[in-house]
């Protein structure tokens, strides 16, 4: 090997290790950058509100447009009056409770006891309460349908949503001795084993939260649902309430045009400066070329779970006032509607109606206009009430305690037809309430729009009045006060205008 030779070799050498170091310095960079990746930004987490999952823990009910909340895509088109049959798959899945959020559930680590020893727990993605429950370690069936039918009647059990946390604790003997539901971080639904009846007791905590008012308004490019996906300040269940809202008073598939305007006013709830799911939506309006302006507000009665509490026009006229009306007056659920655990077997069983909690001898009404084909009692049903509608639609009221009619009787909408009574196989006072379609198959009434009044009645009018001077004053001051934030945020003013506010 001659000089040349050598030097070229060395050289070859060198570059290839000078390449390598290279190689290797690129490589660590894209390592470390990919590992900063996959670190979570807790600064991000921790100032982000917890609004993706919506739980109205103040207002169970759900309203005609609230019952879209768990829907995936609301889509602009008209409510039809007549509800359209639904497929069976669909009802089953829905009614599988807990909504679809993808979180982490149940480690080892939630099941171990804490100081106070209590065994914690996570509610898990479409599953019920029971379901949850049994992921705890030592906790029995037994349990589970002991904790559920006891907070049945207070928690609306269809509204529990993946990722909310519980706490159980047992006695000596191996029982029940308290369960804590907190599904945010003011509500807590609590079990207490009561020493001298033995049975477990509610109550609940619910810790004083700020109100804090927003308005929401923007024009719209598409439709008014894509406009709102694309806002970070409106959450899924914000932009399925103002849509099913608007949808019941704007013709959108015939009227909406691009540049229409919507304006949302929103209450949220605070707590230490952190935001509470439960926003409501007080009003909405829509502003458009060829729709022109139409308006809702949201009316509520003192009780929380009052059949009457939903939107209206100025007038007070429902937002559908050709659906069906609800049976009772205060809408309680304590069992919704598909594949559920039974209360009292504790067998998964396909559930063909929808279980309203209420005091015995609470007014059952007829939900629309017919005729009654059966009062009867059964070993299970125990004393009912079937109605067939103009469109061969049947209703069925379940485990009732006294009957108003009898066969033949033609019934109006809201007419009242029995007492709620607790006969029949029934773990407590309830109303089971089922709708058969024309062809024959159980439609899930959660899914049906139904309303408690095409108009609010004369007790009601002055209250409604009331809340809607509120609404109009808050629009009013949430509009002036967003104004000037935007001022605030554009640079110096003149000096009076500190003044205002602060
Ligand atoms: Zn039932």
């Amino acid at each position: 090997m001659n000089s040349d030779n050598k030097q070229i070799l060395s050289f070859l050498v060198f570059a290839f290790v000078v390449l390598l170091l290279v190689l290797i310095v690129i490589f660590s960079g894209k390592n470390r950058e990919s590992a900063e990746k996959t670190l979570p930004a807790p600064s991000q987490e921790k100032t982000k509100p917890a609004v993706e999952t919506f739980h109205e823990t103040s207002l169970q009910h759900q309203t005609a447009a609230e019952m879209k909340e768990n829907e995936e895509t609301v889509g602009e088109t008209i409510p039809e009056s007549a509800p359209a049959p639904q497929k069976e798959s669909e009802d089953i899945e829905s009614a599988e409770i807990a909504g679809g959020v993808d979180v982490e559930v149940a480690k080892d680590k939630d099941s171990t006891v804490d100081q106070e020893g209590f065994l914690h727990g996570k509610i898990l993605p479409k599953k019920g309460m029971e379901e949850a429950l049994l992921k705890v370690p030592g906790l029995q069936l037994k349990h589970a349908m002991e904790i559920s039918n006891a907070i049945r009647y207070d928690v609306d059990l269809t509204q529990i949503k993946a990722g909310e946390d519980f706490k159980v604790k047992f006695d000596k003997d191996g029982n029940v001795e308290e369960f804590v539901y907190y599904p945010d971080i003011v509500t807590f639904h609590v079990l207490k084993r009561d020493p001298t009846e033995k049975k477990l007791k509610y109550t609940a905590k619910i810790l004083p939260t700020e109100r804090r008012f927003r308005i929401i308004e923007g024009t719209i490019d598409s439709t008014l649902n894509e406009s709102l996906v694309r806002r970070e300040d409106v959450t899924r269940n914000i932009r399925a309430v103002t849509v099913g809202i608007l949808e019941c008073i704007v013709s959108f598939s015939t009227d909406a045009r691009k540049g229409d305007e919507y304006r949302i006013l929103v209450e949220d709830r605070y707590y230490k400066g952190e935001m509470v799911p439960g926003s409501k939506v007080l009003y909405a309006s829509y502003r458009g070329k060829q729709a022109g302006f139409s308006e809702a507000f949201r009316y509520e009665d003192e009780d929380p779970k009052s059949a009457f509490n939903a939107h209206y026009t100025d007038k007070g006229k429902a937002l559908i006032p050709s659906a069906m009306r609800l049976p009772l007056d205060t809408i309680r659920i304590t069992s919704p509607f598909g594949v559920r655990r039974h209360p009292i077997t504790g067998k998964m069983t396909q559930h063909h109606g929808v279980d309203y909690g209420a005091p015995v001898g609470t007014p059952v009404y007829a939900v629309a206009p017919g005729k009654v084909i059966e009062v009867k009692q059964t070993p299970l049903g125990g004393k009912q009430v079937t109605i067939n509608h103009a469109d061969n639609t049947k209703t069925y009221y379940l485990h009732l305690n006294s009957f108003n009619v009898s066969v033949g009787t033609a019934v109006s909408a809201r007419q009242r037809i029995a007492s709620v009574g607790n006969t029949g196989r029934s773990t407590g006072p309830h109303l089971h309430f089922g709708i058969k379609s024309p062809q024959g198959s159980w439609l899930n009434p959660l899914k049906i729009k139904m309303i408690a009044t095409p108009q609010l009645d004369a007790k009601r009018m002055p209250r409604f009045k009331t809340q809607m001077k509120e609404i109009v004053t808050l629009l009013d001051n949430t509009a002036q006060y967003q104004e000037w934030i935007k001022k605030y945020d554009e640079g110096p003013q003149p000096g009076d205008f500190y003044k205002q506010y602060n």
